[in-house]
């Protein structure tokens, strides 16, 4: 199971709202990444975590050879443009020259092809004209020309990729080059997920007075695939204590859970309870907007994240506090926040008090990229948030800007590992 440190449980209600950056580092303190492994196919490994050292058992390329279509030769035979050269063979991909390259010869020779014994160099065929008597070259090459020699890309021996490797579609092509058919990652992780309130009805339901549809767990659960974690859908549960503590124990197993909505202050706002009851509160407020009430805790084994019922909170929540906690989780290293400097296409508004999350879009600008802050910002707003493809990041005691203003800037493709 998990190996997840103290909690530092309060179970006093916190007066004083924790900012971003503490409670990210307190929720990354609590989480140790799940121990078992399992060997997976590389077709398989994808979005999985690397649980071993991958060295190459061979350069890659495992032969010197050429970068272009063209001629193989000794560059000291064609320094004087015109020279003809004879043609004694071919290398194509897959198809080497069995011979050697000797003064005065040269090879046809495609891109990727080996490079034959005795050549140096290779001329592009834009610069090779070919007669009865020969081939000329109208350009003198210089050794090396053209020439991608054997383990340059990585060398035998060298380790290709390390522990904690969160594996991206590159990483497969990389372990696919060095010949690992197979590889040993951290078995994947179990995230239970449910939706909170009386007023949810699932999609496809028709709507009574006063409902919405259930749009958290269809947002949640497609962040969630984004990391390839196992989701158990445990539902919409109603806001009763009961119904609560009853959708806890269907949780049981999993690695975490995540709920959504609840987590307030208000009449109906039973999750908090709940966890006291049956597990332990981390904290439950952090001081940004969109996502103040969060309930971080622990539910036996399992790391609980009480989300905001707001759907743009309950995203913005997840995207920064819950995603790096099951990434280090899953076995890797979260990066830290990818954040740029960017000046502002348009005024933005915001009062002094909370650090706020603005939603924008990045755009071609007078001197580069720029960013325009979106609409609409209320937490409810999913609109503006599925235009956008980046955070504004303000801090508390920022107030009002002008366009033009430089601000920092959170691209939502941010790198997942380390
Ligand atoms: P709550 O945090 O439960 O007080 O909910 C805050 C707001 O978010 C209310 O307007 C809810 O109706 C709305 N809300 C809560 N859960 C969801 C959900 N799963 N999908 C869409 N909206 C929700
Ligand atoms: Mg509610």
């Amino acid at each position: 199971m998990t190996g997840n440190a103290s909690l530092d449980p309060c179970h006093e209600p916190q007066t004083q709202a924790l900012v971003l950056d503490e409670a990210r580092a307190r929720i990354l303190s609590a989480v140790a990444p799940v121990g078992e492994t399992e060997r997976v196919a590389l077709a398989d490994a994808c979005q999985r975590v690397l649980a071993e050292v991958v060295t190459a058992r061979a350069d890659v390329p495992a032969h010197t050879n050429s970068a272009m279509d063209g001629y193989a030769l000794r560059a000291a035979d064609a320094a004087t443009p015109g020279t003809r050269l004879r043609p004694v063979g071919e290398s194509f991909a897959g198809h080497p020259f069995a011979g050697t390259v000797g003064a005065g010869e040269c090879v046809r020779i495609m891109t990727g092809a080996v490079l034959p014994d005795g050549a140096d160099s290779v001329v592009m065929q834009e610069r090779a004209t070919v007669h009865e008597d020969g081939v000329a070259f109208d350009k003198a090459p210089a050794e090396g020309d053209n020439v991608r020699p054997a383990g340059e890309d990585i060398a035998r021996g060298a380790t290709v990729l390390a522990p904690g490797r969160w594996l991206t579609p590159a990483d497969i092509g990389l372990l696919a080059s060095v010949g690992a058919g197979e590889v040993s990652v951290h078995r994947r992780l179990r995230v239970a997920l449910f939706s909170t309130g009386d007023e949810l009805q699932p999609v496809g339901q028709a709507l009574g007075p006063g409902d919405i549809h259930d749009s958290n767990r269809y947002t949640l659960r497609a962040l969630l695939d984004g990391l390839g974690v196992i989701v158990h859908d445990l539902g919409i549960v109603r806001d009763t204590l009961e119904a609560l503590e009853d959708a806890f124990a269907r949780a049981a197993g999993c690695d975490a859970l995540i709920t959504s909505g609840g987590v307030s202050v208000g009449e109906a706002d039973f999750v908090l309870d709940a966890l006291r009851r049956r597990g332990d509160v981390g904290f439950w407020k952090v001081a940004m907007k969109p996502g103040k009430p969060l309930a971080f805790g622990r539910l036996d084994a399992a790391l609980f994240f009480g989300l905001p019922g707001n759907p743009v909170s309950a995203m913005v929540t997840f995207m920064q506090l819950v995603r790096p906690a099951l990434i280090r989780l899953a076995g890797a290293e979260p990066a830290p926040p990818l954040r740029v400097p960017l000046p502002l296409a348009a005024p933005v508004r915001k009062a002094p008090g909370r650090a706020e999350f603005q939603r924008a879009r990045l755009l071609p600008g007078a001197n580069g990229m720029a960013v325009e802050p979106l609409g609409h910002q209320g937490s409810g707003v999913l609109r503006s948030m599925s235009l956008a493809d980046c955070f504004i990041v303000l801090d508390a005691d920022c107030g009002d800007l002008d366009a033009g203003a430089v601000v920092s800037v959170e691209p939502f493709a941010q790198p997942v590992g380390a």
